[in-house]
């Protein structure tokens, strides 16, 4: 199919209709219309949004809507590859032009380029500032230069390539082209620092939420982890995931018992050949690797967006490290886990090799960041909380998606249980690590204590009554509220402070936070059944899913593409839950527009319709007659499920129709289509909202002239398409109760 796109004066509408038609999206995310707006009209823009936030859009769209063709420089060949396939697997006219493609190729994109038929080209900062091709781009049509993952421009920020500050060039050149800066960096230096080197003009700059609300944060005590480890995967085998691992060896050990176990996992780091590194990559990317087990080597060039969960085997050394990890996690806007076990020996570990560093105001700076990373991973208040504070935005609630949150700690006097501890701190002259302190209090029998000749003092034996890693929480408690430190130059000996001393004393009193084991923390909250509803598909919405699932596989390896090209698993979700069967209804599942449509609309209606065919009963009245050919007439089958009490939550908490779409990351019809279910079950709903009284009674009146009970397509023909068909069966919805 030729790409014929209608000649569109760039307005936001425009833009929208853009969206719905080639992304298959209902409505902009808050901050997409902005930026967009923004860049229509010519400005400079700087965009910082987390991963997963959307940023590709912001440029995608406006490059579609306006002449001539949008230069997007991005620093990995597999991210080029991977958004021009995404691209053109929604009918959007892109190329990618780097050192893996061949001569006669780049000559045809070339002429691809010259004729305005391309809308986006990638192409990789070496490439774009060589000589010949920088005379080349001056004679096309620009609409805009778009710097994806813009940090890397900075010496400041985490990722510097030097090949990125070449990028000024563009400016002297192009004057006339507005620059779009993008990344997911957010920290203010780097920011700076973008706008100066690509010698930006007064740019506005988006700076959105720093927020995933999808991503489930735990931290569990590092305690017998690959156990753990093993467990969760296995319990998921439909769920891809990304373990991080400070060691080679600790990578290869891991992905080694979790294959042994039968799952399909590899590992991944530096040591390996660019070859090896490349294929595992991409069996990931595909789906035939499940689990990749990796050190921090990984993940920069990973557009997957359906990772369910991110572990982290080890404690990252700061903040920003880790919050970029997770981050890529639940890229798709459905729920995923972070787990991140915590053991004071990675803290040990980890310090050793930070104070190695020759600079001493470096390694001073990591020194403080590692300690805000343990602060985060001993809190006892909401660590969503804690994690946006750090990036300098503050989130007026709990969050209600963490282990803390989900499980708030309970207090309790802890004054004793402490001087127990101090006490032995003392009489072992302040000589002990953390671990054999924990020994001696529990009364063991090792090499440690017996040389040492700690089994003769007072307190030995006095904390039997406490498993271990109760004890290590609660004197990890102490150490955070300072009465307690840690002697790193004396092998990590435990000295008491002058506030330890007051409470050894009996003159100050310890609340203490009581230690819960893991697994209690770290239940889905109810009504928020995760995505691994995948996993053990238990209801019909799941088994579909899956079904659908293999599908979208089959495909994938037919058209030699990754599976989230086709669907992404947010669609899929949808589509289980709507079943769609018709062209209507299925256009409005969020994610599928006309070229998608065109390409795999007909399969997935059929696969829906031998699972059983839609659930909704106003899904066919509305449109029976573009109804897909299929085999039996669709059964209706299903339950209210979870999904229609969601929405009903929402509406409740007052948002109307498109901010719980939003916030849901469904289509608006979706959730009409869920609002009338519940008002039809007989749930209490703000009907004035969606229907005045004027409007009811016009309706009322019409369907009285018709007679009878008249076919909504004919009411709605009669009220010559005044309403909406929303409107129409509320309106005889609310009749009927009248009635009734
Ligand atoms: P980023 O580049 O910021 O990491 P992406 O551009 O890859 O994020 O977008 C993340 C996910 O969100 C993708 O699956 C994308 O299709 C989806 N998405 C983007 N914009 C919208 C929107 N307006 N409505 C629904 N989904 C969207
Ligand atoms: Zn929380």
């Amino acid at each position: 199919m030729l790409f014929t796109p209608e000649p569109l004066a760039p307005t936001l509408d425009s833009a929208r209709r853009v969206l719905k038609q080639y992304y298959g999206y209902d409505t902009f995310r808050p901050m997409q219309e902005s930026i967009i707006s923004n860049i229509m009209s010519g400005k400079d823009t700087v965009v910082l949004m987390p991963t997963g936030g959307g940023k590709s859009v912001c440029f995608q769209v406006p490059a579609v809507v306006q002449e001539g063709v949008c230069v997007v420089v991005s620093p990995l060949i597999a991210l080029m590859k991977d958004q021009v396939e995404a691209l053109k697997a929604n009918g959007i006219p892109a190329e990618y032009i780097n050192s893996s493609v061949g001569q006669s190729e780049q000559t045809s994109i070339a002429s691809d380029c010259l004729n305005g038929y391309l809308k986006l080209l990638y192409v990789s900062p070496e490439k774009l500032v060589s000589p010949g091709f920088l005379q080349f781009l001056q004679r096309l049509r620009i609409s805009m230069f778009a710097i994806d993952e813009a940090h890397c421009i900075s010496s400041w920020g985490h990722d510097f390539r030097p090949e990125y500050t070449q990028l000024r060039v563009l400016r002297e050149q192009f004057p006339q082209v507005p620059i779009i800066a993008l990344t997911a960096t957010a920290d203010r230096l780097t920011q700076r620092d973008i706008q100066q080197q690509l010698r930006m003009h007064e740019p506005e700059v988006f700076l959105s939420s720093f927020d995933r609300p999808n991503l489930n944060l735990i931290v569990r005590p590092g305690q017998n982890r690959v156990g753990s480890i093993v467990e969760f995967v296995t319990a998921r085998p439909s769920e891809s995931g990304i373990i991080y691992c400070l060691s080679r060896k600790q990578c290869e050990t891991l992905a080694q018992k979790l294959k042994e176990k039968g799952v399909r996992a590899n590992h991944y780091h530096a040591g390996m050949t660019p070859n090896q590194r490349a294929s595992v990559q991409e069996g990931f990317l595909r789906d035939d690797l499940q689990v990749i087990v990796a050190t921090i080597a990984f993940g920069m060039g990973i557009d997957k967006s359906n990772v369910r969960w991110v572990i982290h085997y080890n404690l990252p050394k700061n903040i920003e490290g880790y919050y970029q990890e997770i981050g890529r996690g639940g890229r798709d806007g459905a729920p995923a886990t972070a787990i991140l076990f915590y053991s004071f020996a990675d803290v040990m570990s980890l310090r050793d090799m930070l104070t190695k560093d020759a600079d001493p105001r470096l390694s001073q700076l990591s020194l403080t960041k590692l300690e805000r990373m343990q602060q985060f991973a001993e809190a006892a208040s909401c660590r969503r909380k804690i994690l946006l504070n750090y990036f300098g935005e503050t989130l007026e609630k709990d969050c209600g998606n963490c282990d803390i949150c989900r499980n708030p700690p309970t207090t309790f006097d802890g004054t004793e249980l402490a001087q127990k501890a101090l006490s032995a701190v003392v009489r072992m002259r302040e000589r002990a690590p953390i671990g054999l302190l924990i020994d001696v209090l529990r009364g063991m029998r090792n090499q440690a204590i017996l040389q040492g000749g700690y089994e003769q003092i007072k307190t030995y034996g006095a904390g039997r009554d406490l498993p271990y890693l109760d004890w290590y929480s609660y004197i990890h408690q102490m150490l955070n509220d300072g009465l307690l430190y840690i002697a790193y130059e004396e092998g990590y000996s435990l000295k008491i402070t002058e506030v330890g001393k007051l409470v050894l004393q009996g003159q100050r009193q310890l609340p203490m936070k009581k230690f819960q084991p893991a697994e209690k923390a770290e239940k889905q909250p109810r009504g928020k059944k995760a995505a691994s509803a995948a996993s053990a598909p238990t209801d019909a919405a799941g088994q579909l899913f899956e079904r659908l699932r293999q599908l979208r596989k089959r495909l994938a390896d037919e058209q030699n593409v990754p599976p989230y090209v086709i669907f992404t698993d947010t669609t899929l979700q949808e589509m289980a839950a709507e079943r769609p069967v018709s062209r209507t209804a299925m256009l409005a599942i969020g994610g599928v527009g006309m070229k998608k449509f065109e390409n795999y609309g007909e399969v997935f209606i059929k696969a829906i319709l031998e699972f059983g065919g839609a659930p909704n009963p106003s899904d066919a009245a509305e449109d029976d007659e573009d109804e897909m050919p299929g085999p039996a007439k669709p059964r209706r089958t299903r339950e209210a499920g979870d999904t229609h009490e969601t929405t009903l939550q929402l509406h409740r908490a007052g948002l109307s129709i498109d901010e719980i779409a939003e916030r849901r990351n469904l289509a608006a019809s979706t959730i009409r289509a869920h609002i009338e279910t519940l008002y039809a079950k007989g749930q209490s709903i703000r009907l004035d909202e969606f229907l005045s009284q004027g409007e009811y009674a016009e309706i009322t009146t019409a369907r009285a002239q018709l007679g009878g009970e008249p076919q909504l397509r004919d009411l709605f023909d009669h009220l010559r398409e005044k309403y909406d068909y929303f409107k129409l069966r509320l309106a005889g919805l609310y009749q009927k109760r009248l009635k009734s």
